[in-house]
């Protein structure tokens, strides 16, 4: 693997880290030294690379990327916003931060017609599919990707952005993590097309690492700069559907409709009520991070899948939906 592309292995993982609610990570002086050689060496001077390595600051103010830094790390991760949470030892501790702070596309003005939600739903449909800046970030013969569902679902469903699968199929969630997804509203006695499933974002991040057939490989969340021009899109949908209640998948979703700074973690998200506006929302684990506990027989992989199932029935009784013993006793 060249630099280039372990440059993005490492940015794609520190991204997943902080997805599951890690705020820093340490890096030993070895790896600092080779960063710093690779910075030097011009392996960053790439925009996409610049755009996408999240953890320090490069050259660029209001970007964020890797900097072989002056300062001592633990000043460098506060300057980030992140506190460090592990005590300061022979390794150096770097911020999982977010990427850039200012955005640098303003969200588009929405404008929907007066009517029914079947009408106001499918023109702003044709805004986001046709919307020039989602279009620009999709390849070609992949699709942008807007929500799909009931209309009138009491229940909403909100994950983060589309994986190949999504952006192959123009739907949210039929990959595997759409899969699982599937089967938790099997479990909750509901299908698919009883509730609306959207996500944050409407197109499936660039990665830069490429298949032989020149299609993306790996999935890394949005940056808050995509995540903040997506927003009114989703917000939109949210208005118009009207739920009863909302389900943040994942943190990206949490920090999307409640706020980047709301909560450090899933832990701290999950487990009590939020409101979205005056809708209730409750946030639990994505389906992907839940997948990657499947075939683990730890105590903390079963509590995970536990919780998480807890969070479907507390989910389930605020809509108002029956319960049995079995669903009460299930598990994921
Ligand atoms: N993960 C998401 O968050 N959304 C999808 O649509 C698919 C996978």
């Amino acid at each position: 693997m060249n630099v280039r592309d372990q440059l993005l292995a490492l940015n794609e993982e520190l991204r997943r880290l902080k997805a599951e609610g890690r705020r820093s990570v340490s890096v030993s002086e070895d790896s600092i030294a080779e960063l710093r050689a690779a910075i030097a060496a011009g392996a960053v001077v790439d925009t996409h690379l610049a755009d996408t390595v999240p953890a320090f600051p490069v050259s660029a103010p209001g970007r964020s990327g890797f900097t072989p830094d002056p300062a001592p790390p633990m000043a460098r991760a506060e300057l980030s916003g992140i506190k460090p949470d592990l005590p300061a030892s022979s390794s150096h501790r770097v911020a999982v931060a977010t990427a850039a702070s200012a955005p640098q596309m303003p969200p588009p003005p929405i404008q929907l017609p007066e009517g029914d939600k079947a009408t106001r739903w499918k023109a702003l449909r044709a805004i986001v599919l046709h919307d020039p800046v989602c279009r620009e970030r999709v390849f070609p013969g992949k699709q942008v990707v807007f929500g799909v569902g009931d209309l009138d679902a009491a229940i909403m469903f909100v994950g983060e952005a589309p994986g190949g699968d999504e952006e192959d199929q123009g739907e949210p969630f039929v990959g595997r993590a759409g899969q699982l997804l599937n089967r938790m509203i099997k479990a909750m006695g509901l299908d698919r097309g009883q509730v609306y499933i959207g996500n944050i974002l409407n197109w499936r991040p660039e990665m830069g690492a490429r298949n032989a057939d020149g299609s993306q490989t790996g999935n890394r969340p949005p940056t808050a700069e995509e995540m903040a021009y997506c927003l009114p899109f989703i917000r939109a949908q949210i208005a118009i559907i009207q739920p009863k209640v909302l389900v943040a998948l994942g943190k990206t979703a949490v920090d999307g409709l409640l706020g980047a700074d709301r909560f450090k973690s899933m832990g701290a998200a999950r487990g009590a009520w939020h409101a979205y506006a005056d809708t209730p929302l409750r946030a639990t684990y994505h389906p992907s991070y839940l997948l990657r506990q499947e075939g683990l027989v730890s105590t903390a992989a079963k509590k995970i899948k536990r919780d998480a199932w807890e969070d479907i029935l507390s989910v389930m009784e605020r809509a108002a939906l029956p319960i049995s013993e079995k669903q009460r006793n299930y598990f994921l």
